[in-house]
């Protein structure tokens, strides 16, 4: 059984509104600085593309509360999609950073963005957890109007989805050896968190 890709696999997890959509843009930056190959795919735009072509739902803040069977779909389509994606734009070498969620709070419960269906797909070198304090994260996410987040229940409903987004990382990390490295996002320490990722990268 193959355990890796060519390029290197680094999944990108955290509650929605800690950071890392903007983690994500700093590593971009340095990595192009060093000279270092990264491919960067939103795993919710490939759901959502599917979505928009079906002309079910136009806003990725909606996938979540689509019946679990269409999401389902999206899931298993969009974890295939970005491998053939990264093949074609990475070939043998650099680094495919997949920004993502390892849990997901559906309509019908919580929901594992990485179970073993993907997995199989992505085989991670790595999944990264972004973190910050509950409060700062509930803070975000009412600063930040250009989503919405407000089915996540503020300060309780963050730090309960934390642990258990914690817990789902690394169960997902069992089925291929990926290593779980945890990042904590300060606030006005983005760049610091992406420095701190990229140096965990360098070392796969
Ligand atoms: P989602 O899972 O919903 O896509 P996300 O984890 O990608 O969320 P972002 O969109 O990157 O979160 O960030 C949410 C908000 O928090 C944005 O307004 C962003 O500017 C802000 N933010 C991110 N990191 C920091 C930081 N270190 N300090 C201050 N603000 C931050
Ligand atoms: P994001 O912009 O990263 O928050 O992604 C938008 C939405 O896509 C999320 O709120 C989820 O509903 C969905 N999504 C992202 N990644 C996954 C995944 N791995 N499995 C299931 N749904 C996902
Ligand atoms: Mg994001």
């Amino acid at each position: 059984m193959r355990m890796r890709h060519p390029f290197k696999v680094v999944i990108v997890t955290g509650v929605p509104g800690v950071g890392k959509t903007t983690v994500i843009s700093h590593l971009k930056e340095i990595a192009a600085e060093k000279g270092l190959k990264v491919e960067v795919v939103n795993f919710g735009s490939f759901m959502l593309n599917y979505a928009v072509k079906e002309g079910i739902i136009e806003d990725r803040d909606k996938i979540r509360t689509l019946p679990l069977r269409k999401q389902l779909d999206l899931q298993a389509r969009a974890a295939k999609a970005i491998i053939e994606y990264a093949g074609e734009k990475l070939g043998s070498e650099g680094f495919l950073v997949i920004d993502t969620h390892a849990l997901v709070r559906t309509v019908a419960g919580y929901w594992p963005g990485l179970p073993k269906h993907v997995i199989d797909q992505l085989k991670p070198d790595m999944i990264a957890v972004i973190e910050a304090p509950p409060e700062v994260v509930a803070g975000r996410q009412a600063r930040d109007k250009t989503r919405y987040r407000a089915d996540f229940g503020g300060v309780e409903g963050v730090r309960r989805l934390m642990e258990y987004a914690r817990a789902a990382s690394f169960a997902s990390a069992v089925f291929y050896a990926s290593t779980v490295a945890i990042i904590e996002n300060l606030e006005g320490q983005a760049e610091e968190a992406a420095r701190q990722l990229l140096s965990y990268m360098e070392n796969l």
